[in-house]
């Protein structure tokens, strides 16, 4: 193949070699290989995936919730029916807890789908071989990059092509790579520990369809869930550094014990119970994350929902906007900069009014300051849908803040702070 010095859109006989599998880098796969085909050029495009998804040989530590407009984003933009027959359970909303308080928020719009995420990425991969991309079962170790063409070097074979599209999540091997020839900067990070447990039949019907959202008044976490998937809980805390014992008092407080009592004693566990997993959520806008033949989507870019939102939804997104750009813009630095940023200023905009609401939870939470929050909130739909939008991430954090700092809300909140113990 013949490589070109230009950095302008990709051509016909152009190639794109997207490192991740995931919902990011399938996203742009499939992206790409749909809007060449409305521009007639033919582009070669490969995805080199680690991870065996099908067989559920892996395991992916995402709750798996996923929300609108993931649907539709899937089906117009990818031309991919959202695969509701691996639907667990639909999501009809959260209930949030504070120290002392707890809140129900429904669902308003169209309910979220819990699902096991390994099946979820298994059916978009498998979605892109069956179109024709080429999927390299194997670790990408190292990439180079030139003023003709970049070369990604697998653990199967080398791939040369025109540019390469990172969309390997918080990897930090992958990271590395960028890291050591590009001033790539992968964004900050919140540690995660998750577990699942299967709490029996009748618990589980008893439990209901929201998930129960804890901002509790730890050092150390930040957030934790408890997520309904049919047969079973997962169970998720977030925070700067939490590990496995962090996870061991957290199933064993009050905040667990209101929503599973006895939970210890119960004993219904299946041989994957209570086994311990770390994830990680990126919490800044990643540096240096697009250059000339390379940019990064998904969880790499740091351009998801701010504090906690919907990752997936915010990885197919930057998926297909770096496949516009790509054909569109092109693939130089300039091309990223001018296309590919632009398109994403809705998310990035919103960065730091996430970042502000963060710390401001978990000073409240700290202070016990979310309490009287909540109480204000049962009588005050508006308060309801802030919270909701929230803590789902449907909403933009700068809506939200616009939705909860009005007078009429702050006086109810302090209104209800005399209560405080
Ligand atoms: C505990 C937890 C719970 C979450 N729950 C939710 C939720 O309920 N809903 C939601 O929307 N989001 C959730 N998220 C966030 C969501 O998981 C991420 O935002 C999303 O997975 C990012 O997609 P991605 O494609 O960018 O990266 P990933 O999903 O991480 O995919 C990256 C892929 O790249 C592959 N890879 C990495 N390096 C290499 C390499 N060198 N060579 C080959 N392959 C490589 C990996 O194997 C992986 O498959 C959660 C995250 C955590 C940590």
């Amino acid at each position: 193949m013949t490589m070109t010095q230009s950095l302008g859109p990709l051509a016909d006989g152009g190639h794109a070699i997207i490192m991740g599998g995931g919902p990011a880098g399938v996203a742009c796969a499939l992206a790409l290989q749909r809007l060449a085909a409305q521009m007639s050029r033919q582009l070669l495009i490969t995805v080199v995936e680690g991870k065996q998804f099908t067989g559920e040989r892996h395991y992916n530590q995402c709750a798996g919730v996923l929300s609108p407009p993931l649907p539709t984003l899937l089906q117009n933009d990818l031309d991919v029916p959202f695969p509701y027959y691996l639907s667990r359970d639909s999501i009809q909303g959260y209930v949030l807890y504070t120290g002392r308080e707890r809140v129900a928020l429904p669902e308003q719009g169209e309910p979220s789908i819990a699902l096991r995420r390994i099946q979820f990425d298994a059916y978009m991969l498998e979605t892109a071989r069956s179109r024709g991309i080429e999927i390299i079962s194997a670790r990408a170790v190292d990439l180079e990059l030139h003023a003709d063409q970049v070369i990604v070097y697998t653990e199967n074979k080398p791939v040369q092509g025109d540019v390469v599209v990172g969309a390997f999540g918080l990897d930090e091997g992958s990271a590395g790579m960028f890291r050591r020839r590009t001033t790539y900067r992968p964004p900050l990070a919140l540690d995660s520990v998750v577990t699942k447990y299967h709490p029996g039949d009748a618990t589980m019907a008893a439990f209901g369809h929201y998930i129960h959202a804890f901002l509790p008044a730890h050092p150390s976490i930040e957030f934790g869930a408890v997520t309904p998937k049919a047969n079973h809980l997962t169970i998720n805390i977030a925070g700067q550094r939490v590990d496995v014992p962090t996870m061991k008092a957290f199933l064993q407080s009050d905040y667990v014990n209101t929503v599973l009592p006895n939970m210890s004693k119960v004993g219904h566990y299946d041989q994957h119970d209570l086994r311990f997993f770390k994830g990680r959520f990126p919490r800044s806008l990643a540096r240096g994350y697009y250059g000339d033949r390379y940019v990064m989507v998904g969880d790499s870019s740091g351009i998801v929902r701010a504090f906690k939102g919907k990752g997936v939804t915010s990885s197919v997104l930057t998926g297909i906007r770096a496949a516009h750009t790509i054909l569109e813009a092109g693939i130089s630095r300039q091309a990223f900069d001018d296309h590919y940023r632009k398109a994403n200023l809705d998310i990035i905009r919103d960065l730091p009014y996430g970042r502000v609401m963060r710390r401001l939870t978990i000073l409240c939470s700290r202070y016990r300051l979310l309490d009287p929050v909540l109480r204000a909130a049962h009588d005050r739909p508006e308060l309801q849908q802030g919270l909701f939008g929230a803590v789902s991430g449907h909403d933009p954090y700068r809506q939200v803040m616009g939705q909860m700092i009005r007078p009429g809300i702050l006086a109810a909140i302090l209104k209800e702070m005399p209560h405080r113990k």
